[in-house]
């Protein structure tokens, strides 16, 4: 097969049915070969990091290089290296007990765990290397093959990832294709033997619909409103630190990024005036500030600024840190916009912000906030900052989210042995961990019968015998 990008449908279609073929032929996939393909992204990685990290910068326009390689680059050789390290006793056949009597007579059980195929992974702009790879050391972990598609918002990195694929894999065992929507579309009408898709709750719903005309199972990755409550038991000063370093984190362009943040009333002014603190020490500057990044693009940008102003109009205060000043208008960085209590009914208590906004809304008691929390879609993340452990018990059992911090925000998809993934409007599966080599295995129940079979003996084959009715009902037991 030609190494070559795929940017068509037909092309698409060509390398999924080789790959499949491959698949078929190849049969049981050993660790040698899992781990010479996890090594080979690992190397790419290694190998591509310095374009890779200039061709997001140029397409955010403004991102520090130093950030793109610890959040995407190693972030993304994390999740490679720790499957790599980890995935041999994950592949052992597991022993299970058969049913009686036939364990008595010598019958076996075990569950294998074997590769579904093919897997398709659909990357997003905002992590345009962790939302591939990270879900590719999970899939290749578990012996599959897989396609690549990136984000057509950021189309530089895109282009990259995708001249490193070719180079660096036989595309029948990774390929990659370029494109955006049409292609997304058609990406997910393939017959692929699993799909992870990273994005939007709105496109998750369609990437569902065309799977399951190919009854293909989905990892959706999906985003929300995570929110973050800072109880009266917080460190005012740790919380707002902590939640200004996460907004500051990709200009919030993150998805477990805190959204709107639940501060008791009488604590919302210092907790404002923390957070503008932080932030104005994190960033003294915006415009050119080298340490900042930008909104992706000027879509992204209006759409975030619209959240703002549409709150604004509804009555809410919006304070800035640092302060603004004009720009032109090429340049995307902003600083934290902090809308402080919008009615309800603003476009910002309902849209993902994801962006350098944030909602701080005021509580009295804790119960108003777990009912907010659980009158909205379930979120991807939620935190907690407080030291009551009763209260944080009771957040943690009266809510549901993807994941949970507890006094920080967003640690807990860093780690590589708990799975990551999202519940209900925030997405389905999960990858990361043995729970992830789950996610892309097929879990295969295996019973092996003894040579003995007891069934004409015992009178449980037709033609029955009187005592079978008998036999069968003294069986019905409490
Ligand atoms: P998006 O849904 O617009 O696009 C994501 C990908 O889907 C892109 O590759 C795009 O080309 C493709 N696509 C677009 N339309 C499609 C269609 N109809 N069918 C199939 N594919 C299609 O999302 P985005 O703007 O790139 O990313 C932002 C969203 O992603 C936010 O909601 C964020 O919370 C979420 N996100 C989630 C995670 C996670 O791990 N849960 C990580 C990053 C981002």
């Amino acid at each position: 097969m030609t190494k070559q990008i795929i940017s068509t449908v037909a092309g698409l279609a060509g390398l999924l049915e080789q790959q499949k073929q491959a698949f078929d032929r190849a049969g049981a996939v050993g660790m040698a070969d899992r781990r010479r393909r996890i090594q080979t992204a690992v190397d790419l990685l290694v190998k591509y990091h310095k374009p890779l990290v200039e061709a997001m910068d140029a397409d955010f326009g403004g991102r520090p290089r130093g950030y793109s390689l610890m959040n995407d680059v190693i972030g993304s050789l994390t999740s490679l290296k720790y499957a790599r390290d980890h995935f041999e006793p994950w592949m052992a056949n597991e022993p299970r007990a058969p049913f009686p009597p036939y364990d008595q007579f010598g019958a076996q059980a075990w569950v294998m765990y074997q590769p579904k195929g093919s897997v398709g992974i659909i990357g997003t702009w905002n992590a345009p290397l962790f939302t591939l790879f990270s879900p590719l050391a999970s899939a290749l972990a578990a012996g599959n093959r897989a396609i690549l598609k990136p984000s057509e918002v950021v189309p530089r990195t895109a282009q990259v990832v995708a001249e490193a694929v070719v180079d660096m894999f036989d595309p029948l065992e990774v390929g990659v294709v370029t494109g955006g929507p049409d292609m997304g579309e058609a990406f997910t009408s393939q017959p692929f033997d699993h799909i992870v898709f990273t994005g939007s709750t709105q496109v998750g719903k369609a990437v569902m619909r065309n799977a399951a005309d190919n009854l293909v199972p989905v990892t959706l990755e999906l985003g929300g409103k995570s929110p973050t409550i800072v109880a009266r038991s917080a460190d005012l000063a740790t919380a707002a630190f902590r939640i200004g370093v996460a907004k500051a984190s990709n200009a919030g362009q993150l998805c477990v990024n805190p959204d709107i943040v639940y501060v008791a009333r009488e604590q919302l002014e210092d907790f404002v005036a923390a957070l503008k603190r932080t932030f104005g020490e994190l960033f003294p500057s915006v415009p050119g500030n080298p340490d900042m990044v930008a909104v992706v693009n000027p879509r992204h940008l209006a759409r975030v600024e619209s959240y703002v102003s549409d709150a604004t109009q509804a009555g809410a205060r919006v304070e800035c840190a640092p302060a603004p000043v004009a720009t032109d208008t090429a340049e995307r960085r902003r600083p934290l916009s902090i809308v402080i209590d919008p009615p309800s009914t603003a476009k910002i208590m309902h849209e993902e912000i994801f962006g350098p906004a944030v909602v701080v809304k005021p509580y009295d008691q804790i119960d108003e906030v777990i009912t907010d929390i659980n009158s909205r879609p379930r979120p991807l993340a939620l935190y907690y900052f407080g030291e009551d452990a009763g209260e944080q018990q009771r957040v943690l059992e009266h809510t549901l989210s993807g994941g949970v911090c507890i006094n920080e925000a967003m640690f807990h998809a860093a780690m590589e042995d708990a799975p990551f993934g999202g519940v209900g409007a925030s997405g389905m599966g999960h990858y990361h961990g043995r729970e992830g080599f789950l996610e892309f295995s097929h879990a295969r129940t295996v019973f092996k019968a003894p040579a003995y079979d007891p069934r004409r003996e015992w009178g449980l084959l037709p033609p029955y015998s009187e005592q079978f009715l008998a036999m069968m009902e003294a069986q019905v037991t409490p």
